[in-house]
């Protein structure tokens, strides 16, 4: 009789899990990769980790590199478990047994999202310039991409224009390029993005990849007078590479804070993942002329 009776409870617990688990649909598994930037890391992930686990879609884990030589040989994130990985890192190359898994895992249909410097990494890593399409490099190491007042796509040639740069930090309008995409549905065509550093002459390969907005780099704020790539995304195998520049941290703002950018991000881990979206856009979103900062 005992035995039964345990029985029975195993499977009233097995029958009641998806209604005590809520949706249906299981979770994205998304991870973070964090541990060297220029920017404060330790303040970044926190802020992405919440914002990914407050809309209940996805479950987080976070790998941060060895702080020094001592175990970094060591380090083996197990990517294969994820369905996104979220890039939080701008450092020294990772071991080869991690770029060798990491390319695997992109190649057979994982996600990647760049947030902002985590696009400076990696320079003469030809997979990973493949795979972001443009990166933080000098202007003679590959193609430029900016787009006319018609919206045309114009490609420049190395050394035709700058590298990699940024001007003053500022509030500026972020454009659509794509709205039918997934990412930007439902978004104003152009809003008006937080204090942020406007990233301009990105340089790469730039091969397949898909444009979902710009944003004008003026002059008058150190920028170069062109709409420079925001937000694109790259097929790599059989995986999605979404990178999004919008992200400064620094002592005076933290722009990932930005509704619209923070949105964009959310999206992206989505997206790479299902192809999909049902993320909506929030009611306090930013309009043409108004930005709007979400609260830590
Ligand atoms: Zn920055």
């Amino acid at each position: 009789m005992k035995i039964r009776r345990r029985l029975l409870f195993r499977l009233s617990l097995l029958l009641a899990l998806p209604v005590m688990g809520g949706a249906a649909e299981p979770k994205i598994k998304v991870l973070i990769v964090d541990g060297q930037n220029n920017h404060d890391w330790k303040r970044m992930t926190p802020w992405h980790r919440a914002q990914l686990e407050a809309t209940g879609l996805f479950s987080v884990d976070v790998s941060t590199t060895p702080p020094a030589e001592v175990g970094w040989e060591a380090w083996r994130p197990d990517f294969s478990k994820y369905q996104v990985v979220l890039s939080n890192y701008n450092g020294r190359p990772w071991p080869e047994a991690v770029k060798f898994a990491f390319l695997d895992f992109v190649e057979k249909g994982g996600g990647v999202v760049v947030v902002h410097a985590a696009n400076n990494a990696f320079s003469g890593w030809k997979a990973y310039d493949q795979m972001i399409g443009l990166g933080w490099r000098g202007p003679e190491y590959g193609r430029r991409l900016t787009v006319s007042e018609s919206g045309a796509e114009e490609f420049h040639e190395p050394n035709d224009g700058p590298g990699a740069g940024h001007g003053a930090q500022w509030e500026f309008q972020v454009t659509s390029r794509d709205e039918g995409h997934p990412i930007m549905k439902g978004l104003p065509q152009v809003w008006k993005h937080g204090q942020d550093e406007l990233y301009h002459g990105q340089r790469g390969p730039a091969e397949n990849l898909h444009l979902l907005a710009t944003a004008y780099s003026d002059k008058a704020k150190g920028g170069t007078g062109a709409h420079e790539p925001m937000v694109w995304w790259v097929p790599y195998g059989k995986g999605k590479v979404v990178t999004t520049l919008m992200g400064h941290v620094g002592p005076k703002n933290d722009a990932i804070q930005c509704a619209g950018a923070n949105l964009i991000t959310l999206r992206a881990c989505q997206w790479v993942a299902t192809g999909q979206v049902s993320l909506p856009v929030p009611a306090a979103f930013p309009t043409a002329e108004q930005s709007v900062i979400l609260e830590k």
